[in-house]
């Protein structure tokens, strides 16, 4: 039998092997094809040791900013040298074609530029307190900042973290998905080449429940970043609460897309290709529902569902658009909500069920009408192409079923008319609102949820403040 290509763990400026190996499935085909070091907690602890040691002797934080600056740029470098043998990776371990994985490098690079040019602006200021005195604020690392990620991003969303988190001069330790984590280990490998100090950044791939909770509830976890599901994001919220650790939570979403009368066709039929079909749906801030005023909704549905219909299917090396979902359980768990919501009563217009005649994880682009407002697919994620289109008579009627679910990631809204499309984003619960194109905004813009959807932001200049603590001296200078 030939051996599994193995990818290893990175801890304190080394990679590490394991006494268990975790088998790596190809989405396409069903069948193992690597294996990755399994770590272990005592693992979990060397990692937290190395960074709280990097942490302690200010390698990262004593520097002058501008070591960090050229620190993060080599790091981008390095991602963008290591992009087309890294995307490969990707899409073959998680399903996503190669050109959205060559994205997913991409991305990750620019979020290293982005925040390489704000390593050295991170300025206090300087608060009058009369005669006699001097005050002033600086930015200090939070210290030891621990990132759990998820598996349908997984290098994109580790940079969005990791790239602020060492412009502020933190060390740390990141968790991988056990789904999807190979390429991950491309971005140690950047950071390596561009001359991190040791500990500085360690790479984990364990067990969420074991590995994950144990970062989580160590007293030497100054901070905790989690991207991931509700249920995940509430036990690591109530293992913080052990020690007070600061958290960022960045959890799901269950989006909706308000189409006004006078909306253009065409820009709402190019957002709903990305919105809900990209990546094949497993995208937190996907388009899921569609509320459509009724004078459209006859027209928005007939395009809807051809545009869904004419979709590319099959695998990620065949760089089709609807490629397999990320592993057996997800299509089990995404057609298992499909098959609930018509035992609901909602009508499919397309899809419903998985691709027949292959092994690889592919689920049928998937449309829906008629569907109770109170039904669980029109109230929790589902991360497949499921999209849930539903008609609304007001705009009173449009924002309360938008903001009408536990949810508030993201939200969008489709209208010619400036004026109101303005009015009703501003009514919309979320972090982020797109008008006319949905994936507005970008790795400049911030990001996050309200509710069930999270807190604190990811993304833009506002999010590198996630990564500090304000400190204040206020000096007395003279007896006077
Ligand atoms: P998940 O919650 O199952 O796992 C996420 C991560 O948490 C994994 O690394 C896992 O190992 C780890 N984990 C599991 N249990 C843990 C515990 N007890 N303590 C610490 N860590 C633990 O999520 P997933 O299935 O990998 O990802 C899909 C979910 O992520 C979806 O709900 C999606 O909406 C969400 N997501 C949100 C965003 C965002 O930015 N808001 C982005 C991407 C994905």
């Amino acid at each position: 039998m030939t051996r599994l290509e193995r990818y290893y763990n990175y801890i304190d400026g080394t990679w590490v092997g394991a006494e268990t190996y975790r088998l790596i499935d190809d989405p396409a085909t069903g069948e193992p094809y690597a294996e990755i070091a399994d770590a272990s907690t005592s693992d979990a602890d060397a990692a937290l040791q190395a960074a709280r040691r990097c942490v302690d002797s200010c390698a990262l934080s004593s520097v002058r900013p501008a070591q960090r600056v050229t620190w993060l740029l080599a790091i981008a470098d390095e991602i963008r040298a290591l992009t087309e043998e890294a995307a490969a990776v990707l899409s073959r371990e998680n399903g996503k074609s190669l050109d959205v994985a060559r994205g997913e490098f991409t991305e990750a690079a620019r979020y290293f530029e982005y925040y390489a040019g704000m390593a050295d602006k991170i300025e206090g200021v300087s608060i009058p307190l009369g005669d006699g005195y001097v005050d002033f604020t600086s930015y200090e690392p939070m210290g030891v900042s621990v990132q759990i990620v998820p598996w349908n991003f997984p290098p994109s969303i580790c940079a969005r973290s990791l790239a602020p988190a060492l412009a502020a001069g933190n060390a740390v330790v990141v968790k991988s998905p056990e789904v999807s984590p190979l390429a991950m280990t491309f971005l140690m490998t950047a950071c390596e080449r561009a001359g991190l100090p040791k500990g500085a950044v360690n790479l984990l791939c364990g067990d969420g429940s074991l590995v994950g909770a144990h970062l989580v509830g160590r007293a030497l976890t100054n901070q905790i970043v989690f991207t991931g599901s509700v249920a995940t994001g509430q036990s690591i919220l109530r293992a913080a609460a052990e020690h007070a650790t600061p958290c960022v939570m960045e959890m799901g979403g269950k989006s909706a897309a308000i189409v006004h009368p006078d909306a253009d066709i065409e820009q709402v039929l190019a957002s709903v290709r990305s919105g809900i079909f990209f990546n094949s749906g497993q995208v937190c801030s996907a388009m899921s529902r569609l509320l459509v005023h009724r004078s459209r909704l006859a027209e928005v549905t007939r395009r809807v569902t051809e545009l869904a219909e004419s979709l590319s299917i099959g695998s990620g090396f065949e760089n089709r658009y609807i490629t397999p979902l990320v592993s057996k359980a997800q299509l089990a768990q995404v057609e298992g909500m499909c098959q609930r919501a018509m035992a609901d009563g909602a009508r499919c217009l397309t899809g419903g069920e998985r691709v027949s005649g292959t092994a690889g994880y592919l689920m049928q682009p998937t449309v829906f009408v008629d569907v109770a407002v109170n039904s669980e697919i029109f109230q929790q994620e589902v991360f497949g192409p499921v999209l849930v289109i539903h008609p609304f008579d007001s705009e009173d009627e449009a924002v309360e079923l938008a903001n009408g679910t536990a949810f508030g990631l993201v939200a969008g809204v489709f209208d010619r008319q400036l004026d109101r499309a303005l009015r009703t984003a501003r009514r919309l619960r979320g972090g982020q609102v797109f008008i006319n194109e949905w994936f507005a905004g970008g790795i400049e813009t911030p990001f996050g949820g309200v509710g069930l959807s999270g807190f604190g932001r990811e993304k833009g200049q506002e999010a590198l403040y996630s990564y500090v603590q304000t400190r204040n001296i206020a000096i007395r200078i003279s007896g006077e």
